[in-house]
């Protein structure tokens, strides 16, 4: 009898385990007892202007409950923000503003608290809670900038230089931006807080102007302009009717030689397709050769004026802007980026100046191309070699023969295109073969700053 009547006890008392277990996995994996606290997205270091007001977000998956921001100096807190939600959110947004009173004027250093609590029943109903601390830096300090010495005038299509004096406890950013977009990226200069940069204004911009801009990690920004006399110049523009004898020539081999799966497009879109897809591409990988700025400080630098080819005769300027005509409708243009010239075939040619091979490969209408690093983010560029007589990667000292000339890439006669190129910037070869120029322009500036930096 016993037996039998324990045997439902066991079971009803084994039932009553199960619901109950059952009921807390069940409470366990519910959402109303999530046990994963909020999220807040800060910085461990801030450095603030007190500008703009920071802002952060907390979140959570059930939603929040309770929020709260708290600055402390080590001896008295604030609280700059402190919100109960009756509805949890799963979002809050908090602005935080400086507090205009409990603080003295010449705390710098805080450390900003910042607490959430969600709505989860978890923790005996009193939800998940969270606390993330961050170190705040007040720095309400322009970064100083003064320009030291700069070259007098800058001429349309030309290049010139700037040494100035940028000084800051938490630098972010430092360069020169002009009114077309372009940053130019300074180098160290001499001393500690010294900065060289080349500058230049591009043929197809009609005005020029350039700063210094400096930006620190709190958001404070100084603008100082450079004050360059700005001397105008005209390009020569030039109408070219395209001769089918060229077309079949030239351009039918160059898409025979780059680009084989163009050799259905007429003569015409061939000759579109060099002149302009292909010409883009090869201008591109200029660029990002030509565009790296050295970063290690100097003191010096010494250039002689460029003479690339010996005898060599100008058959065609820089800055020509060149209109193509098919049967007398326009076509197609181009910019030339450098000074043709012309000598002996296959004559050689060599650098003027120490430098390291950045790039000596083909490169469509530049045909077989060198360009050289000078340093400085100053590069030149020799272009339609027949023969290579150095590599990528070597070091040139001024006078080594380099290449000599030919007719590869997009080029008619024997003859070679000479480009300088300051941080991408094609510009007026013209100037880098003139010492009177190279003095003005940065040797008498890079002496005037010395005398003022070393005062
Ligand atoms: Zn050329």
């Amino acid at each position: 009898m016993r037996r039998k009547g324990n045997a439902p006890i066991g079971l009803i008392i084994g039932l009553i385990f199960l619901v109950i277990f059952g009921v807390l996995v069940y409470l366990y994996n519910s959402s109303l007892f999530e046990r994963e606290a909020p999220q807040i997205a800060l910085d461990k270091e801030i450095e603030w202007n007190l500008k703009e007001p920071i802002h952060m977000q907390v979140t959570d998956n059930t939603g929040l409950r309770f929020v709260r921001a708290t600055l402390s100096d080590g001896e008295k807190s604030v609280v700059l923000e402190s919100k109960e939600m009756k509805q949890p959110q799963t979002n809050v947004d908090i602005n935080l503003s400086f507090p205009k009173t409990g603080f003295g004027a010449n705390k710098k250093a805080f450390e900003l608290s910042i607490e959430a609590t969600d709505a989860s029943r978890w923790n005996f109903f009193a939800g998940n809670s969270v606390t993330v601390k961050s170190i705040l830096k007040v720095d309400t300090k322009r970064p100083e900038v003064s320009v030291i010495s700069n070259s007098y005038k800058i001429m349309k299509g030309g290049a010139a230089s700037v040494i100035f004096r940028a000084q800051d406890e938490a630098m972010k950013s430092l360069y020169v931006e002009t009114n077309f977009g372009k940053k130019f990226y300074p180098t160290p200069f001499h001393k500690d807080g010294y900065y060289i940069v080349l500058v230049a204004w591009p043929t197809n911009v009609t005005t020029f102007s350039a700063s210094v801009v400096a930006k620190d990690r709190a958001g404070n920004v100084t603008r100082a302009q450079i004050p360059y006399f700005l001397q105008d110049r005209k390009y020569k523009t030039s109408t070219i009717p395209l001769q089918d004898s060229f077309l079949d020539g030239k351009i039918a081999d160059l898409i025979g030689e780059m680009a084989p799966e163009r050799s259905s497009l007429s003569r015409l879109e061939k000759f579109k397709f060099v002149n302009e897809t292909m010409r883009q591409s090869n201008e591109a990988a200029i660029l990002k050769v030509t565009s790296v700025v050295p970063t290690a400080r100097i003191s010096e630098f010494a250039m002689k004026p460029f003479y690339p080819l010996r005898n060599g005769k100008v058959v065609a300027s820089f800055g020509d802007h060149r209109f193509y005509e098919y049967e007398k409708q326009p076509v197609s243009e181009s910019h030339h980026l450098g000074l043709d010239l012309a000598s002996n075939a296959q004559a050689p040619m060599q650098t003027s100046n120490d430098g390291v091979v950045a790039f000596a490969r083909e490169n469509g209408i530049y045909g077989n191309n060198i360009i050289l690093d000078h340093g400085l983010g100053v590069y030149s560029l020799y272009g339609h070699c027949s023969s290579y007589m150095i590599k990528e990667g070597d070091a040139l000292k001024a006078g080594d023969s380099i290449a000599k000339t030919g007719t590869t890439g997009l080029a008619l006669g024997d003859h070679l295109h000479f480009g300088m190129y300051v941080q991408g910037i094609d510009v007026r070869p013209e100037e880098w073969m003139d010492s009177v120029w190279l003095k003005e322009s940065i040797f008498s500036v890079i002496d005037s700053a010395k005398k003022t930096i070393d005062r």
